[in-house]
């Protein structure tokens, strides 16, 4: 079949079969897919074919018809049955209309060349007359985009061709091997656990060293305080952790991802309560740690919350009298600030009463439902009343 529809391009138009060779042309259905062999061939027997190649030819009743999207791309290299088409005439094919053409091509597809350059892709002449073959979506949303003639965007397409647009089925899931596939669908980042956001200069050091010798694309800092490698390729991943020595953070997953800590009065001129420490301590007890949904804890050192309470679900804040506990907070798009649990306690109580609110929420709430979701559902009251005794 791939001799057949090649041998096509180059006996109607002049493509030759060579411009093909660094592709393999695979049939699903009723369709035939370009997958380049490069930079797929290794996982081409788990890929859905139809999301990874690009379709190339579709059976049409009894004939097989080449996709606009082929042409686009290797319509330049036609030697013959390609006609350049005026903006006049082409209003007129778009409108519907057949359009006379002086062509020796004779009957059959021939390749439409926008005057203002580009492919645009088929048309069809029958007796002298030319109509187009361009799908209709294109006629209507693409050719006169604000006035302008659409000029076929080759590099786009030759991207597609380099990148499947489907994950391939052994890439890494998410938080395998602490690491998560960036947007290129290509490149992963991973977050280095750093308890509480408290890094010492040797770490940064390592992290600095790590990415350049991986040509990491980024480091950022995150939300949860930790700093993020971006861009590292697969095959890096395990020599990136070698290098630094360090656990990952948990970035992804139904669990405790990241305690979120002010500086409390190790530093902070203004604090009541040793967030550092007790935060220091949550992070022990509770990073990585399994429950319904991800949960977010923070603790500030006084009541300025700067570590963001009133959106994290379990929370400490130090006051004069003690640690005030806060619960039930997230910041997704639909937001819930925090309720007051209990306000003076001590720090061992506060881990105390902190156990017993995370041993019911396991118990009691609904898989993927944050704890603020879960008091909603039961009434403040009764969950009050449930954790309290
Ligand atoms: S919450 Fe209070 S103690 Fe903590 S950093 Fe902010 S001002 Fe300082």
């Amino acid at each position: 079949m791939r001799r057949r529809l090649l041998g096509f391009l180059d006996e109607r138009f002049g493509i030759p079969e060579a411009a093909f060779d660094g592709f393999l042309l695979l049939g699903s259905r009723r369709s035939w897919f370009l997958l380049q062999r490069s930079a797929v061939i290794a996982g081409a027997v788990r890929l859905k074919i139809e999301q990874a190649g690009l379709k190339a030819f579709q059976q049409v009743g009894a004939f097989v018809k080449p996709t606009t999207r082929l042409i686009q791309l290797f319509g330049h290299l036609a030697t013959r049955a390609r006609v350049v088409v005026e903006r006049e005439a082409l209003a007129r094919l778009v409108a519907g209309e057949w359009i006379p053409v002086d062509l020796p091509a004779g009957q059959g597809y021939l390749i439409l060349e926008c005057a203002e350059g580009g492919i645009l892709g088929l048309g069809f002449l029958k007796d002298g007359l030319l109509r187009t073959q361009l799908p209709k979506k294109e006629l209507r949303v693409g050719m006169f985009d604000r006035g302008a003639m659409m000029r076929p965007d080759r590099a786009s397409f030759i991207r597609f061709f380099s990148m499947p647009s489907t994950r391939r089925d052994n890439m890494l899931k998410d938080g395998e091997k602490g690491a998560i596939l960036q947007r290129d669908k290509e490149t992963y980042a991973i977050a280095p656990h750093m308890p509480c956001g408290v890094v010492t200069p040797e770490t940064l050091r390592k992290l600095a060293d790590a990415a350049e010798k991986f040509n990491c694309a980024a480091l950022k800092v995150t939300s949860a305080a930790r700093i993020a490698m971006v861009g590292i390729k697969e095959e890096d991943i395990d020599k990136v952790w070698a290098e630094l020595g360090m656990a990952p953070g948990a970035a992804v997953g139904l669990c405790v991802r990241s305690v979120k800590v002010c500086p409390g009065t190790t530093f902070c001129k203004l604090a009541q309560q040793d967030s550092l420490a007790v935060g220091m301590k949550l992070d022990e007890i509770y990073h990585g740690m399994e429950f319904p949904s991800k949960t977010k804890m923070g603790v500030s050192g006084c009541n300025n919350q700067c570590a963001e309470n009133c959106i994290k679900d379990v929370s400490l804040v130090g006051k004069k009298s003690g640690w005030t506990l806060m619960v039930g907070g997230c910041g997704t798009g639909k937001p819930r600030l925090a309720d007051v649990l209990e306000e003076g306690l001590s720090t061992e109580d506060a881990l105390k009463r902190i156990d017993k609110v995370l041993t019911y929420y396991r118990a009691n709430a609904n898989k993927g439902e944050r704890i603020g979701k879960m008091v909603d559902r039961i009434g403040f009251d009764a969950f009050r009343s449930a954790v309290m005794g």
